[in-house]
Parts: structure tokens; C-alpha cells; sequence
């Protein structure tokens, strides 16, 4: 079982960069209202929890799911989405929130399917982006943090669905061969 290694964005610097979002967010949807925030299940719930509790929007709330890493493994499998869980967003101006931004193939996708719903705008927003891992254009509206091509565990995201009560973000550490 790999292990937590280096921290690459604690607690402190979560807070503020979520308050900061949170206030940028706040101006940008005065003029786009009705909201609905749609959180990316389940890497998202930590982020966006904390994210909406600090937005000065009336908005909604809503889950949609993304999987694409598959049990004990580090390496992109087939993508699946379920929207059904979602509420109605017709009319609704979207913010739609995931954990961490590698290759853009989710947000991308999600961003098509969501679209066909007929929302009345969709912004994105991930709290984490990993430099020269995009293979599918997509730029999100918002992003947290860019950080390194690691494997990051920690504040919502995990390892085989481990680590994601750390409330903090940190690399997951592969297990070298030993001797
Ligand atoms: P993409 O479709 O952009 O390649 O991958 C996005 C999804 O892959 C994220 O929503 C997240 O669930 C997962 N993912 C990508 N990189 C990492 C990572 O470093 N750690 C964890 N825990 N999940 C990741
Ligand atoms: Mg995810």
C-alpha cells in the first residue's frame, strides 16, 4: 500500500485560496442568478462543502458523478458519468466543481452532457490543476491550485478511497521495490 509523502498544500494555504474563490465566485454570479452549484462525485465534497459555506450566493446544490480511476490503481481507466442524481438545470446558471484537473477528459465531458440539459450558462472550477497533463482542450474558469505531475491524495481526493479525510493535499508515495 503506497504511502502519504510530501505535503504540497496545506491547511492553511486550503483556506485561503477557498475564501478567495469564494469571493471571486460571489462577484462573478451576482449577475448570473439562479445558481446551481453540481460537485463532481466524490473527490469534490470536501472542496465544495467548504466552498459553498463561504459563497454570499443564494444557490443550489446538486451531485453529479465522474469515476475514472478504478480501485487500486494510479492509471486513467474508462470514464463513466452518471448525471441522474443531478437536479433540474434548465435555466440555471452551473457552477460545476471538481476535485483536480489531469487530462480534462471529465470536466470536458461533463461540461458536453450537462450543456445538453440546457442550463442557462456553465462555469467550471477545480481546486487543483496538474501542469502538462492536459490532453483534452478544456481551460476551467477557476482553479485552485497548479501543482506537480504527482499523484495527490488528501482534502476530498483519494487512493482507492483512502486519504480522503487528510485535510490537507499531499503526494502519494509509491512503494519502491525493496532491496
Ligand atoms: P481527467 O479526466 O482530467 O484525466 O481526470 C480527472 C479525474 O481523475 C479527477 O476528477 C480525479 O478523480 C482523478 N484524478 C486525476 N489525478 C488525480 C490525482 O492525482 N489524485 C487523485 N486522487 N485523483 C486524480
Ligand atoms: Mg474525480
Amino acid at each position: 500500500m503506497p504511502t502519504v509523502g510530501r505535503i504540497l498544500v496545506d491547511e492553511v494555504q486550503i483556506k485561503r485560496r477557498v475564501d478567495e474563490l469564494a469571493a471571486e465566485l460571489g462577484s462573478a454570479f451576482q449577475s448570473r442568478q439562479p445558481m446551481t452549484v453540481l460537485a463532481v462525485l466524490t473527490g469534490s465534497f470536501i472542496f465544495v462543502a467548504d466552498l459553498c459555506r463561504r459563497l454570499q450566493i443564494p444557490h443550489r446544490i446538486g451531485v453529479v458523478r465522474a469515476s475514472s480511476y478504478r480501485g487500486a490503481t494510479v492509471d486513467p481507466s474508462d470514464l463513466h458519468t452518471d448525471l441522474s442524481l443531478a437536479p433540474d438545470v434548465r435555466g440555471r446558471h452551473v457552477l460545476l466543481v471538481d476535485d483536480i484537473l489531469d487530462t480534462g477528459a471529465t470536466l470536458a465531458r461533463l461540461v458536453r452532457e450537462i450543456a445538453a440539459l440546457q442550463p442557462a450558462s456553465i462555469t467550471t472550477a477545480v481546486l487543483l490543476r496538474k501542469i502538462g497533463r492536459q490532453t483534452v482542450p478544456i481551460e476551467p474558469d477557476y482553479v485552485g491550485f497548479d501543482i506537480p505531475d504527482l499523484f495527490v491524495v488528501g482534502y476530498g481526493l483519494d487512493y482507492n478511497d483512502d486519504y480522503r479525510h487528510l485535510p490537507y493535499i499531499a503526494a502519494l508515495e509509491q512503494e519502491t521495490a525493496a532491496t
